[in-house]
Order: C-alpha cells, then structure tokens, then sequence
C-alpha cells in the first residue's frame, strides 16, 4: 500500500449553510435571548451551543479503528498526515490574528505558555506564530522524509516511528490547544466550530485508540491546566469520545 504525499488542494473550510448552524440558532420564532456572558472560569469552547458543534454525530471511536487490511503503521501514518494538513488550513485562516503582538507566549490556559527547547536544550518562550511556524515546519520536514514516513511500497517504517509521532502528536495538541485558547473568537466568526470541534474531536479519539497521547498532555498540570482539558472531559460525558 502506498500513500500519496501530494499535497491536498488548498480547502478552506466552506462557507457555512443554515444546515450547520446549531438547531437552537435556526428558530424562526421570536430571537433567543442574548447568551449570558460567560464568567471568564469558563471559555466559550465548553460552553453550549459551541460545545455540542460538530460535522460527525455520535462516538468518534469508529472512525479510528483500524480498517481491514490495514498495516497499523500505514494508518497512523496517513491520519497524522491528515490531521497536520487540516489542522495547517485551520491555522492559515486565522494566522493573520495570530501575531507577535497578539500572542507574545505560546499560550494555551489562563496560566500556560508553552516554551521551546532550543539547540541549547534551553527552554524559552517564543512568540506564538513562531513556535507555531517551528513545529508546523518541523513536522513538514518529517512528513516529506522517507526515512520516516516511507511512502514507497516495500520501504519499512523505522523502528523509532512510535516515539516520533508521539512526539509530532503532542506538539498538533499544542497548536490546537493555542487555537482554542487564543482564537475561539475567530473560529466562532468564520462560523467554522463545528468543523473545528470535528477535527480536534478525531484527533483526541485516535490518540487515545493509539496512545499517542498521554493524559497528563490533554490536562496539563494542576496549576497550569491546559485550556481544551475541560473540553475532553466535556466530551467524554456527553458521550462523543471513550470516557
Ligand atoms: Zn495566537
């Protein structure tokens, strides 16, 4: 089996049509009161109707499992390839507010900023766009080598490819967790959530079916709790992902 590393055509998520707007904004009855501003405890992402978004209806479960005749590795690989290039055109559209100024720290929680090691082993903190820019162009290069993703037939995957796409795992976490805490506000005025909820939905659920990510990475710790930690478990008892 063999992958295609084209590269995607450009798809910016398409204008939204009454059919994707959440049921409650669709009445043609009297118009819904204004939403209660949200205590700042509590970011708009978890709160309802945003919550519930979604293209995908039900448990993301049985998207990820495994198809028949797959090679495991194959399939890892082709998801992250996904995941990377749609998660890449999220980050296109709202790159324009997502500045040096805007987002001084890779922020991603009222009391997260998450650093970079650099070729010193140094951890610092880099402006968002640039720490964005460095993984995005990280993972590109790693997508692009064959030594990594082989996309010949008869190329084996090397042996460190478990521990290379955990770690190309939790630094997408990273940039979706920065979307969500930095840029609801756009996602929400491009009318893109349900679609944006989707992608990270089926991120989180083939994670965990591939534990590519650990817990500790989704909730951050205690004093500094990562934003979309409340969102997974919001997801998880509504039923859309494995509790
Ligand atoms: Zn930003």
């Amino acid at each position: 089996m063999t992958r295609s590393v084209q590269r995607p055509q450009k798809r910016v998520p398409a204008t939204p049509t009454s059919a994707t707007f959440p049921p409650d904004l669709q009445s043609n009855a009297a118009p819904p009161p204004p939403p209660a501003p949200p205590s700042p405890a509590k970011p708009l992402y978890i709160c309802s109707p945003f919550v519930e978004a979604a293209l995908v209806k039900g448990n993301f479960k049985t998207i990820v499992i495994l198809p028949k005749y797959v090679d495991i590795m194959e399939w890892v690989a082709v998801n992250i390839f996904d995941f990377y290039t749609n998660l890449n055109e999220f980050y296109s559209i709202i790159t324009e507010c997502c500045t040096q100024q805007s987002c001084q720290t890779m922020s991603a929680g009222p009391a997260l900023n998450y650093t970079w090691i650099n070729q010193d082993r140094k951890s610092v903190n880099l402006p968002a766009p640039t720490y964005i820019d460095y993984v995005m162009t990280w993972i590109q290069n790693l997508l692009d080598d064959e030594n990594v993703f082989p996309t010949k037939s008869g190329r084996d995957f090397p042996p460190n490819f478990p521990s290379a796409v955990k770690h190309i795992y939790r630094q997408l976490l990273r940039v979706f967790a920065h979307i969500y805490h930095a840029h609801y506000a756009q996602i929400l005025h491009l009318r893109s959530e349900s679609h944006f909820n989707s992608l990270f939905a089926h991120f989180l659920a083939f994670g965990k079916e591939y534990e590519l990510l650990e817990a500790k990475d989704i909730k951050g710790a205690p004093a500094a709790p990562v934003g979309v930690g409340a969102l997974w478990e919001k997801w998880k008892e509504m039923g859309i992902l494995e509790a």
